[in-house]
């Protein structure tokens, strides 16, 4: 027992200090100290996709690592990186996921054409660079699917120092952007005489993240600050219940016609607001009660501010946007057309375990735990798939929100004393169910933020997965 845990510790030894290195990109001979914003349309049906530039400008101040330029996560949907003209040295690149890639697996996209603003934000060149964008095929491989020449000194690039109408406050700070992992907090739906909400929203769920691990332990490493964008009236837009409503950011529930996905597709305002400080990672509250949010890999973050889940839904949600933790709960109503599980996930938190002597997190089991894990599965979905037949009934009924937080409640203490009663209910293992497929695709255990809403705490294989991120930012 003694020895193995000597064996983790090496091996997590072993991989911080293979981390800790620069990766041999000089940034003071390639990059100014300022952030280019690369705006672009992204356009598109469920087989095709465009892309055409809207315009190339000054985000301000880099807030990015200038040691930790290359991203060798293999994380998300498309990946884009700046090589050097001349040379072709490559000089920095980061794995994203973009809203126009959840909308191209909906049914409307087999349909009608779809637009989508989104940006790049990589440190300013000194000299012409080329960025190139890629997109996973088939079989999970980055493959380039499309490529342009920018040349900061063209007239086409807009060098204009930043100048910011909005207000910003910071929650904490604890340095340089350039060695901490910057978050933005923005918020949608509060009024002039509801910021000091706002403020105090901020404070609960960013306390809340910091008691988790492993944003606990590593809460040193992260400055977060926040932009007030006041609006006229109380509350955003929510179709399905037919309060419409216009606020400065344009949140809105219904995203993808699901009740609660809460997005913004007006990324050209929040950028603008969110480049009024340093930031690498940017979350969205929304001033409602309306259980929602939504959270897209290097994107943005949404959640309620509200509910009685709020607290929960804002780690979760971070978790997708900060890390690209896919979803490890299978059993309720999502948008997505579910493929045939062919290939590997490339998310670091799930597997279809095609090869269970080399399991995605095998580091982090102890010789001995069963390989499936068992976990009593049948009782948990035929108790769970019970529930949203309920949870159906009462959106279908326009039920009070108390209703629908009162059926969570008695959701989270029933599956919990299915799980506490489980063997392996604190093994690391492969449990199976997750990224909505019932079966055939794995977690690594049996219960996590990403699961349910039972338990504060990341796996073991999400857990790691954050640290890493937090690796690429804090040095
Ligand atoms: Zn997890």
């Amino acid at each position: 027992m003694k020895n193995l845990f000597l064996l983790f510790l090496l091996l997590g030894l072993g991989w911080s200090s293979a981390a800790q290195k620069n990766d041999g990109i000089s940034y003071d001979r390639y990059f100014t100290g300022e952030t280019m914003r690369v705006d672009y349309f992204h356009t598109g049906t469920a087989t095709e996709e465009h892309f055409s530039i809207d315009r190339i400008l000054n985000d301000g101040s880099w807030a990015g690592s200038k040691t930790m330029l290359k991203d060798e996560l293999n994380r998300g949907l498309y990946f884009f990186s700046i090589t050097d003209t001349i040379s072709g040295t490559l000089l920095y690149s980061r794995g994203f996921a973009s809203v126009f890639g959840e909308w191209q697996t909906i049914p409307e996209a087999a349909e009608n054409w779809g637009t989508f603003h989104e940006s790049l934000r990589f440190p300013w060149p000194k000299l012409p660079v080329k960025l190139v964008i890629e997109k996973r095929d088939a079989k999970n491989n980055f493959v380039a699917i499309w490529s342009t020449v920018i040349d900061p000194e063209s007239r086409i690039v807009n060098p204009s120092l930043l100048k910011s109408p909005y207000t910003s406050f910071s929650y904490f700070e604890n340095g340089s952007p350039n060695n901490h992992v910057d978050i933005v907090i923005l918020g949608d739906g509060y009024t002039e005489a509801e910021m000091p909400k706002f403020h105090k929203d901020v404070a609960m769920l960013t306390d809340e993240l910091f008691t988790v691990e492993p944003f606990r332990s590593r809460k040193s490493d992260f400055n977060v600050r926040a932009v007030e964008t006041p609006s006229v009236t109380s509350g955003v837009n929510k179709p399905h219940p037919g309060v419409f409503n216009r606020t400065p950011l344009s949140m809105s529930y219904g995203a993808f016609d699901s009740e609660r996905y809460a997005l913004t597709y007006d990324n050209r305002t929040i950028r603008d607001v969110a480049a009024t400080v340093p930031y690498d990672y940017m979350f969205i509250l929304i001033n409602e009660r309306t259980y929602g949010g939504g959270g897209i890999f290097n994107l943005y973050s949404t959640v309620a501010a509200d509910n009685k889940f709020s607290r929960y839904i804002f780690v979760h949600e971070f978790g997708h946007s900060f890390a690209a933790l896919a979803d490890e709960y299978y059993t309720s109503d999502v948008s997505y057309q579910a493929p045939e599980i062919t290939v590997e996930p490339w998310e670091p938190n799930v597997t279809a375990l095609f090869d269970p002597a080399n399991l995605k997190w095998k580091e982090l089991v102890k010789p001995g735990t069963p390989i499936p894990t068992p976990w009593g599965k049948e009782e948990f979905d035929t108790y769970s798939f019970g529930i949203q037949k309920e949870r159906r009934a009462l959106r279908a009924a326009n039920v009070a929100e108390t209703e629908m937080e009162n059926l969570f409640e008695r959701e989270k203490k029933t599956s919990q004393e299915m799980f506490d009663k489980n063997k392996y209910r604190d093994a690391t293992g492969a449990f199976e169910g997750g990224n909505y497929m019932q079966f055939g695709i794995y977690r690594s255990a049996l219960d996590c933020i990403m699961f349910t809403r039972n338990k504060q705490a990341f796996c073991p294989a999400c857990s790691r997965a954050i640290s890493q991120v937090i690796e690429l930012y804090s040095r």
